[in-house]
């Protein structure tokens, strides 16, 4: 369920995503805030800036949530983004711990809006092989003491 609080936190990241326009940058913002509201951080889209594909503002609050906060503290944070996480970034955010993910725009949105966003390709890759060669260093990684 999204709150009237919410609502207002969504709309600081959509506010985000048009300063990066202005900025000569995709359209993208994000925010992460603590159970209380309080803004933890805040980042836009830099890819062509950056010249980093992964420079997504989700993907940045991820990392800077796994690095910053204790485990507690990302699980009582939520990120407002001004649209639907990509695969990429849904996968960072799971790893990050945070608990909560609130956006705006829907990937389908997001596409209707601008055709060439596209829906996410899935790249081609075979597997498993290997099995004997690829489980050493797996198990001397997490061998029990
Ligand atoms: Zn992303």
């Amino acid at each position: 369920m999204i709150t009237t609080a919410d609502e207002a936190l969504l709309r600081r990241a959509i506010g985000i995503a048009a300063r990066a326009v202005e900025l000569g940058d995709a359209p993208y913002g994000s925010l992460l805030a603590g159970p209380d509201g309080t803004v933890l951080a805040e980042a836009h889209n830099t890819v062509r800036r950056d010249d980093d594909i992964t420079a997504h503002p989700e993907l940045k609050l991820a990392r800077w949530a796994a690095r910053v906060l204790d485990e507690e503290a990302a699980a009582r944070a939520t990120l407002y983004t001004s649209c639907q996480p990509c695969g990429m970034c849904a996968g960072a955010l799971v790893r990050s711990g945070i608990g909560r993910v609130v956006y705006a725009l829907a990937t389908a949105q997001l596409v209707e809006l601008n055709p060439a966003s596209g829906a996410w390709p899935v790249v081609a890759h075979d597997g498993p092989a290997l099995f004997d060669e690829a489980r050493g260093p797996i198990e001397a990684y997490y061998r029990e003491g």
